[in-house]
């Protein structure tokens, strides 16, 4: 039978018959192109009977036009895209595409043109022409990459190409990268790391599914343990997937894999070039391409003969998609390598109590580095209760701290103060009428930057000039600002200590992998004195020289609805606290807070983690949530706010009605509104013994909306607003 069922990459047409035309050979994964309607559409051959479909009459399918020319999607990653759309309650067409993430790797040339300064001048220059010229110096890019840099449109760079000023360059896009050797540099591991190190080259050895939790102190050499399994792989032929939660963390990765290496690995992230990006997507999906350092997206990626999986700072919710399909990399690295069946590893100071539990009940294997590597002691941590003592009006250090800071740039050592707030101050107000400044696009208050002289809001990116009069009232020079940034600290200690060197680190400041490598660089050179910084700065970095940390206000995160507030409250200060005594001086922490006697804080305090984990695991068992239940959120929006309502109101009135299974709501979402968008919220929670996603297809997906109405399920949630 020359009859294919493809799996087509547009989420409203699902499965599809095709032929195939005399002599074209296909297997199931394989990559085509059909058409369709006037059209084409790119799809995976499916296995048979796989995917759900009617049956089209043999005489009226059409041909398959091409199979491109790109290795067939393996078993295990067919069935992965499978498991991630029925887990996440997703389309598999949006699943797919993940895979197939670069267009251009998918067919066309080898080569390809990029353009770059020729070192002419154009004949007429322009402002806006030296400012383009200035600002691609260096640079090799596509013309559209390129008018991203520059800030100038295409149009301007198509200009200067005529006139000779920009020249094209051939490119050649596959040429493979050096390879990476496992015997470049080994260091001497301690012997606690060489038995976990031993345990995981015996892994990869059984190319058997086995997953590892590594659960080691800050400091305890995570990194170096690791390493050696994947130099085990590398010499196995085999490659291997390490993920990291923030672009700003590769920096530091790269520099080490290198040191231990010769080589930097393959490199994975949403801001690579085109041409960088499809270089890495072939040389993964033919095998050339040995270790792959990524952000979550990586993790879809069509790799050849994976040997290993290691998913770094496991805990962190940036592993959690938010958007699009709602997937946690974390989870899915585990089915990944259960497909693939290869160990994987999930590493870790402070595990999610998910995975924690999962390594305690025996489902995962917990490799321990209970101490710092080196002798380097963990740090001493001290409350500073504010109910006590008072920072000074209008300002948010404590006595305490401030002396802290004071000792830390007396002896010429670093000091990193931790407030997970970006920009200056959270809220904007008028001294004369009182007016707040709120985005008009969603239901949230206007952040003033400073730094960048603008009010900005954090959740659709609007970004304003501060007006001089108050809209409202009309009074000048009125704005005053309410409460504190990680801006607002780092004046604070400008005008305690002048002569300090402050450094802000947010995602403002560090956003590219460039940015992130100077403020290391100037961290690591001692050129800062004072790092003050959002949960950017918690983990990952190691600056011997840093002995303070100060945690500004340690009950942020315990206000507002989120059901893992505790945990991520725990996570974030265990973690800032672990950069602190890191080389051979001591660390000291100061956890500035008005509540001491809350169980998470009391914790922290005592170093008792065990405790911390055994409150919050039975807080989770009786209250059903995960790992025990299952939580599921809906989110109707709409331009329309009764149409959103009615929506929900609706859905909520055909609501399922079963004993395993609780659903809260409708209610507006604290967010009510986002991105002009009016936004409702059921919160549903399952018991193990309930089919979840069965049910959310039937009750969520039964139903019909009107065409405003956008419908999202996300499972496993970490976003409450
Ligand atoms: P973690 O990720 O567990 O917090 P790191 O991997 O950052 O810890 O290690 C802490 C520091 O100790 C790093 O500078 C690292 O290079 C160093 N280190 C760890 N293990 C070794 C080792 N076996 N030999 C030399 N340096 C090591
Ligand atoms: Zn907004």
């Amino acid at each position: 039978m020359n009859r294919v069922r493809l799996l087509v990459l547009n989420a409203a047409l699902g499965a599809l018959d095709y032929k195939l035309p005399e002599d074209t050979k296909v297997e199931s994964g394989s990559v085509v192109i059909a058409p369709l309607g006037p059209r084409t559409v790119t799809g995976i051959v499916w296995d048979e009977g796989r995917l759900p479909g009617a049956e089209v009459d043999a005489s009226k399918l059409r041909a398959i036009r091409e199979v491109l020319p790109v290795p067939p999607l393996a078993e295990p990653l067919r069935r992965l895209i499978e498991w991630t759309a029925d887990y996440y309650c997703a389309h598999l067409a949006s699943v797919a595409r993940m895979v197939l993430s670069s267009g251009g790797a998918l067919g066309g040339p080898t080569t390809m043109t990029e353009y770059r300064l020729s070192g002419g001048t154009p004949e007429r220059m322009t402002p806006q022409r030296a400012a383009a010229i200035e600002a691609l110096d260096g640079e090799q890019a596509t013309i559209r990459e390129l008018a991203g840099t520059a800030g100038v449109s295409e149009g301007v760079l198509r200009g200067l190409v005529n006139q000779g000023v920009i020249e094209p360059v051939t490119v050649a896009i596959d040429r493979p990268y050096p390879p990476a050797d496992p015997d470049f540099h080994q260091p001497a591991l301690s012997s606690d790391q060489m038995d976990v190190a031993k345990t995981l080259v015996k892994a990869v050895e059984a190319r058997a599914f086995e997953p590892f939790l590594l659960d080691g102190v800050t400091g305890s050499g995570k990194t170096e343990t690791y390493f050696e399994p994947i130099a085990e792989a590398v010499r196995m032929g085999r490659q291997v997937l390490v993920l990291l939660p923030e672009i700003a963390l590769t920096e530091n990765f790269l520099h080490r894999f290198e040191q231990r290496f010769g080589t930097p690995p393959v490199l994975w992230h949403s801001s690579l070039k085109s041409t960088e990006r499809r270089r890495a997507w072939r040389a993964i999906s033919e095998g050339t391409a040995q270790v792959i350092v990524g952000a979550r997206s990586a993790l879809f990626l069509p790799y050849a003969k994976l040997g290993l999986i290691v998913v770094d700072e496991a805990h962190e919710i940036s592993f959690k998609q938010d958007d699009g399909v709602r997937y946690n990399a974390r989870d899915v690295s585990v089915m990944r390598a259960r497909f693939e069946e290869i160990p994987v590893v999930l590493a870790s100071a402070t595990p999610a109590l998910e995975s924690l539990h999962m390594a305690n009940t025996g489902t995962y294997t917990k490799l321990e580095l209970p101490s710092r590597f080196g002798g380097a002691e963990l740090p001493d941590i001290k409350l500073v209760d504010l109910t006590m003592e008072k920072p000074a009006r209008g300002r948010w250090l404590s006595k305490p701290l401030i002396e802290g800071l004071e000792a830390r740039l007396e002896a010429g050592e670093q000091s990193l103060l931790f407030l997970n707030r970006r920009g200056y101050a959270p809220l904007t107000l008028c001294r004369n009428c009182g007016h707040r400044f709120q985005c008009p696009n969603c239901s949230a208050w206007l952040v003033e930057h400073r730094l960048s002289a603008r009010l900005a809001c954090h959740h659709c990116g609007l970004e304003t000039q501060p007006p001089e009069t108050c809209p409202a009232c009309g009074e000048a020079d009125c704005l005053v600002a309410c409460g504190p940034g990680v801006e607002r600290i780092a004046d604070e200690v400008a005008e305690l200590f002048p002569e300090a060197r402050v450094a802000v680190a947010t995602s403002d400041t560090l956003g590219s992998p460039e940015r992130a490598a100077e403020f290391i660089a100037h961290a690591e050179a001692k050129t800062i004195d004072v790092i003050v910084g959002t949960q950017l700065v918690t983990k990952g970095f190691h600056f011997p020289e840093l002995t303070l940390v100060g945690v500004v206000d340690a009950d942020l995160g315990l206000e507002g609805g989120d059901l893992r507030a505790a945990e991520r409250t725990y996570q974030q200060v265990a973690q800032v606290a672990g950069r602190a005594g890191r080389g051979a001086k001591p660390g000291e922490v100061l956890i500035q807070t008005r509540h001491p006697e809350a169980p998470v804080i009391a914790a922290l305090a005592n170093g008792d983690r065990d405790a911390f984990y055994d409150a919050e695991t039975d807080a989770r068992r009786d209250a059903g949530a995960p790992p025990f239940g299952r939580w599921a959120a809906i989110i109707l929006s709409s331009e329309d706010e009764k149409e959103a309502r009615e929506a929900a109101v609706r859905l909520g009135d055909n609501r399922p009605h079963q004993d395993d299974l609780y659903i809260l709501g409708p209610a507006p979402a604290p967010l009510a509104l986002l991105r002009n968008r009016y936004r409702y919220r059921f919160l549903v929670n399952a018991r193990r013994s309930a089919n979840l996603q069965a049910v959310l297809n039937e009750w969520v997906g039964g139903q019909d909306y009107p065409p405003g109405v956008r419908v999202g399920i996300d499972i496993d949630p970490y976003s409450f607003v």
